[in-house]
């Protein structure tokens, strides 16, 4: 399960926008990249189609999640993300790990991974 969702107020620890807060405007799972508001633009000379006029144009390029860290909403500070299990979850079991939920019927685990999961900040343990 991806750890960001779009709208989330983000800090870039590196690259040429480091020290920039920003929210996240598009997600990219697989090359496990964000697009985040006005960050990481470059500028882009186009010429001339039948769209578009030929000039400059701003681009917003991916960044890699390495790159990135979250603002807790709770607490304000730059933080790392970490899951529990809802307690209405199919999958949840009082004193069981996500991981001993391996033994659980079929789907009821991928289910959990959907929506029985919820984001916690690993500083003041607050829902994010
Ligand atoms: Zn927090």
């Amino acid at each position: 399960m991806f750890k960001f969702k779009i709208g989330d107020q983000v800090l870039i620890t590196a690259g040429k926008d480091k020290g920039k807060k920003s929210k996240i405007e598009k997600i990219l799972p697989h090359e496990n990249k964000l697009v985040i508001a006005g960050v990481n633009v470059y500028k882009r000379h186009r010429r001339a189609t039948r769209n578009q006029a030929a000039g400059t144009y701003e681009v917003t390029r991916p960044i890699s999640v390495a790159n990135i860290a979250i603002i807790c909403p709770k607490c304000t500070n730059p933080t790392r993300i970490g899951f529990i299990l809802n307690e209405k979850s199919p999958a949840f079991r009082p004193g069981k790990s996500i991981k001993n939920g391996k033994s659980l019927p079929a789907g009821s685990l991928r289910k959990a991974s959907k929506q029985g999961k919820i984001r916690i900040c690993k500083k003041c343990k607050g829902h994010i």
